[in-house]
């Protein structure tokens, strides 16, 4: 096995994150394999798998205790993604736990953790995350979804696309433009909760892969929503997204090294027992030299992800390693996985071979959450600041010097 030469995990280095390994791990043969096949037809994970989850303490692990959470650091937030990749298990529980929640826990009233927090704690409720619309989502900036101020609440018009739960979901964190066409003209985040008149949501989306995860439009048609609902500061929500949005691309990256192992796993497994030419794979040193690459690039990204999980539990994660982690692990699990799928030949083109479920969800990893574009965007606007700010203070001392 691959975590037979893995070098130990620092971010994961207590009892109880072997602990929690374990029983996650049991969890998931018991309560999801036999069911998974079930909700990749329904393109969805039922409404009981999410309040099992939530029993068992494997959502919002990093909440505070107060509201319902595991009390725990972000280290073991991590390891719950990792592991469900690991085994084959990909739905929103990153959206829900590892991005909506942090939301409201940092910049929430105590108000909307109490209400919001402990009910996402025990899968009661379910919530997605609204950035994305038909004609904005890598220039986010460019939304149009408005929220009108009348006094006591907001009139919500406007659309979403490929929202994550957004049609198991109870409520959406969404990034909305206050006071369009005004000096105050702004994004501001507003919890808009589903039972609320207007808000609907189109049938989840036939997608290429990740199946079992609904992905769907949201239409706000005049939708109120009380100002108890806005999330933080009005006007402040671009602000708060870049703030976030390096946790949610460590999140990726670390899915993608958790789905990773776990394919390089199967493929270990799947070469001894396959045989052509009166061998088994395994003995033919393309398929040794192969997977011994496969490891060992694993083993590279996991490093540096394993550094940045502990950046991230100490609250010191920048935007650049955000960036780089989603970067550089999610184009690993693509090449890791592209290697696996011709090694298992024909069956590896087949669903029901987790290698081909695999495959098809490698692909999204490098679009979502910003595409792997807007990554290399982030890392060169770091790389080449000081060159620009140099530029700009010579336009700026010549365009001076023609005025005088
Ligand atoms: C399965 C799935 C789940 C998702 N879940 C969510 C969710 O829960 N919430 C949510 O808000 N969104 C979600 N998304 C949306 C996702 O974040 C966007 O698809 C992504 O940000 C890209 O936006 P876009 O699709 O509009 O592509 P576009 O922005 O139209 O980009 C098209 C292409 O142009 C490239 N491009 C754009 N701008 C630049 C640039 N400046 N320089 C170089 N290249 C550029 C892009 O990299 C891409 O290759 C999800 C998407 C999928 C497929």
């Amino acid at each position: 096995m691959y975590s037979d030469i893995a070098i130990p995990r620092q971010a994961y280095n207590t009892e109880e994150h072997q602990m929690l390994q374990a029983a996650l791990d049991e969890f998931i043969k018991k309560e999801v394999h036999p069911n998974y096949e079930e909700w990749e037809k329904n393109k969805m994970v039922p409404r009981s798998f999410w309040q099992k989850m939530g029993e068992q303490g494997f959502l919002c692990m990093d909440m505070p205790e107060q509201y319902g959470g595991g009390g725990l650091d972000f280290s073991f937030s991590a390891l719950v993604l990792e592991r469900c990749r690991y085994q084959g298990l990909d739905f929103g529980i990153a959206v829900h736990s590892d991005i909506v929640a942090p939301y409201i826990n940092r910049y929430g009233t105590e108000a909307q953790k109490q209400k919001f927090i402990s009910k996402m704690a025990t899968g009661e409720w379910v919530g997605s995350i609204g950035m994305s619309e038909p004609s904005a989502g890598s220039d986010l900036k460019a939304l149009k979804t408005t929220a009108t101020d009348m006094g006591d609440h907001y009139l919500v018009n406007g659309s979403k696309t490929f929202i994550t739960n957004g049609f198991v979901c109870e409520f959406c964190c969404c990034a909305v433009r206050t006071n369009a066409g005004t000096s105050n003209e702004g994004i501001s985040l507003l919890l808009i909760e589903k039972s609320a008149d207007g808000f609907t949501t189109g049938k989840p989306f036939d997608k290429i892969g990740a199946k079992a995860q609904d992905t769907c439009e949201l239409f706000f048609d005049n939708v109120k929503v009380p100002k108890e609902n806005l999330l933080g500061e009005e006007g402040m929500g671009f602000k708060y997204m870049m703030q976030e949005l390096p946790r949610e691309r460590l999140g990726i990256g670390i899915e993608a090294i958790g789905s990773a192992e776990g394919i390089l796993d199967k493929t270990l497994q799947y070469v001894t027992e396959r045989r052509a030419f009166k061998k088994a794979i395994a003995e033919f040193q393309n398929t040794q030299f192969k997977l011994a690459d496969c490891a060992a690039e694993i083993q590279v990204y996991q490093s540096f992800i394993d550094h940045c999980t502990i950046l991230q539990k100490d609250h010191k994660l920048t935007a650049v390693q955000g960036s780089i982690s989603k970067l550089k692990a999610t184009e690993m699990f693509s090449k890791v996985v592209d290697e696996c799928l011709q090694l298992h030949g024909g069956y590896g083109f087949i669903w029901e071979y987790d290698v081909a479920r695999s495959y098809a969800a490698a692909r999204v990893t490098r679009i979502y959450g910003g595409t792997n574009e807007i990554m290399k965007l982030i890392i060169s606007r770091a790389l080449f600041s000081d060159f620009y700010k140099k530029n700009r203070a010579k336009q700026q001392a010549e365009k001076a010097l023609i005025s005088n």
